[in-house]
């Protein structure tokens, strides 16, 4: 089963094991993260992971990563940047 990126647009397989699955699933490629939810092998959704305010959707797992990368992401040159400024296109 295939699913397109609608971060970058990549079109990646993501095998049998996903046909019937509903949490979240990195892009290889711009390691951007999707929240996909199929059924019988056919897609249902893909929006980004993690809407703000959070749903309860997040794992301990999946916050704990997502919490690694967003450290991860601070770079000292962003400091004084607008929390939740949607800046996903600055790059
Ligand atoms: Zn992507």
């Amino acid at each position: 089963m295939h699913v397109n990126c609608i971060m970058c647009g990549h079109r990646f397989d993501l095998g049998k094991s996903y046909d019937d699955y509903e949490g979240a699933v990195r892009c290889s490629t711009c390691r951007g993260l999707l929240e996909v939810r199929t059924r019988d092998g056919q897609v249902k959704m893909v929006r980004p992971f993690g809407p703000p305010g959070g749903n309860g959707y997040l794992t301990p797992q999946t916050q704990a990563e997502l919490a690694a990368e967003k450290a991860h992401a601070a770079a000292p040159a962003s400091v004084g940047a607008q929390p939740g400024a949607g800046n996903a296109t600055a790059a």
